[in-house]
């Protein structure tokens, strides 16, 4: 088997990956920030590193994945200035900050468990370590490269980068900087406009502030990150993930801070996951066009004529490489239903295709491996298996995956309906298959049946049926046994007594 490739946006080059420590990888995440509803948005970054994750298990790794929370600092909410409101709350409620914090990191886990994403090996929040922050905003202090203004502190962008290769992962330069500075970010305290916030003197109205060297404030983003994936990773660790959007100014300012302490960069590997559009343009709240998770379960959203299952999105998002755009549409997430759809039941007619149905006889009648009848189908089928893992070797080429998956479904298909005899493939390649589809739709691409429970439960609810109408007769009780066949076949369910006894049922 070939080994894994991931495109390193740091090199801009497809590399082998080795891990630092053989057999251990380490892994970071940029997580959500939870001052309001997760949306779309959120949906493309935690499904791919999901999926990443997964195979990395599967590879065998022994992998921390360590995805933040982003709880502290200056938020905004549903298009206003979240700390306003909060404050405005908190004086008719006695609304805690903690407290819509809290709501939001509760629905993000919600949206991330319907999506099936697993859950990090560690989720720290950056209000659990202004320590560690502090920490680290010290030695940058020390070392030269930040300095304090009225309480605040800054990152000394201009000098780093007279010291230091500045703007390699993202390709921009320091002017650049200029563009994605706002007014709130103290442009009239900094020595240069391309500095940006370590520590935030809080005004008075700020309720979120703790204690520091400098002033009652708050951490700027890009510190917790590079605190948090020191303390749990190490100075240097494997992967680092986000979306393409927070190359600049995000990691960059990660690079420069880890740079300045721990006198190398923070990660081996950065791996970035690129934007979805909606009906082919920019999605964002600036451009007014942003779908909350729950608007896209629910199908609330003006853009939507129907509800979408967690699973149809996540099947959609697998569909395309996380490198190349991808558009959300609803014609697009329609026909994305319908495949997941057709690929799932195929699974499960695989699953029920037995090696006595093919003709495992002939194994067993002369000690030797049963061959298959028609070895060029066979031969078709392993290939295309095997193909699965060059793919995700090749940098999580999910896409090519779901491809040759769906080359197989008329085979199942056929298989199943007797229109290829049982026997044309042989009973290992079957084994194979099985286990293939297993292992990829369910543990690395993370896709479930999603009618599954509800099935379950009816089935539950039918046998407790069918239990009380065979009491019923034999009690001789035949209104009762009687009022539930008729019932039930009201509802379109026929109940038929079988010869042995039993009794079965079918939807009409
Ligand atoms: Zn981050």
């Amino acid at each position: 088997m070939s080994q894994l490739k991931v495109h390193n946006s740091y090199t801009r080059q497809k590399e082998v990956f080795t891990p630092i420590t053989p057999g251990h990888v380490g892994m970071y995440v940029c997580g959500p920030t939870v001052s309001g509803e997760s949306h779309l948005g959120h949906a493309r970054p935690f499904i791919t590193f999901d999926f990443i994750y997964r195979y990395l298990l599967h590879l065998g790794y022994k992998v921390r994945y360590v995805r933040n929370i982003t709880d502290a600092g200056h938020f905004e909410e549903e298009g206003r200035e979240a700390e306003d409101k909060i404050a405005e709350k908190a004086k008719v409620e006695k609304l805690e900050p903690m407290e819509l914090v809290q709501k939001y990191t509760n629905l993000f886990h919600w949206a991330m468990h319907e999506f099936n994403n697993l859950d990090p090996s560690i989720e720290p929040t950056a209000t659990g370590h202004i320590v560690e922050q502090i920490g680290m905003i010290e030695t940058i202090i020390r070392e030269g490269y930040a300095y304090e203004v009225n309480g605040s502190v800054y990152f000394d962008v201009k000098k780093y980068a007279a010291h230091y290769p500045y703007g390699k992962l993202s390709g921009r330069v320091l002017d650049d900087l200029l563009e994605t500075t706002r007014d709130l970010d103290g442009q009239d305290e900094k020595r240069n406009r391309q500095d940006f916030a370590l520590w935030k003197a809080a005004p008075p109205e700020h309720i979120m502030r703790w204690q520091s060297p400098w002033s009652d404030g708050f951490p700027g983003w890009h510190i917790e990150c590079s605190a948090m994936s020191s303390k749990y990773l190490g100075e240097q660790f494997d992967i680092h993930g986000g979306g393409m959007d927070l190359q600049f100014p995000h990691h960059e300012s990660e690079i420069a801070q880890s740079t300045i302490c721990n006198k190398h960069i923070p990660a081996r590997y950065w791996l970035h996951n690129n934007m979805i559009t909606l009906n082919g343009r920019k999605m964002g709240k600036s451009y007014g066009n942003q779908i909350k998770l729950t608007e896209l379960f629910t199908g609330t959203h003006p853009v939507l004529t129907q509800a979408y299952s967690p699973m149809t999105i996540r099947f959609f998002i697998l569909q395309t490489h996380y490198r190349s755009t991808l558009d959300f549409s609803n014609d697009a997430l329609q026909g994305a239903e319908k495949g997941l759809k057709r690929l799932w039941e195929a699974y499960e007619l695989l699953k029920k295709l037995t090696t006595g149905e093919i003709g495992v006889e002939k194994v067993t009648g002369n000690g030797s491996p049963a061959t298959a009848a028609d070895p060029v189908l066979d031969d078709h089928v392993r290939k295309l298996l095997f193909e699965l893992d060059e793919f995700m070797n090749d940098d999580f080429n999910t896409a090519k995956v779901l491809a040759n998956i769906f080359e197989l479904v008329p085979v199942i298909n056929s298989l199943k309906g007797g229109q290829i005899n049982r026997d044309a493939i042989s009973p290992d390649t079957l084994l194979l298959m099985k286990r293939y589809f297993t292992d990829y739709l369910e543990n690395i691409l993370g896709l479930k049946g999603e009618s599954s429970g509800d099935d379950h439960k009816l089935t539950g609810v039918m046998e407790l049926l069918i239990d009380i109408r065979k009491d019923a007769r034999s009690r001789k009780d035949y209104a009762t046994s009687d009022k539930i066949r008729k019932q039930l076949l009201e509802l379109g369910i026929v109940l038929k007594d079988e010869k042995d006894g039993g009794v079965s049922f079918t939807f009409a």
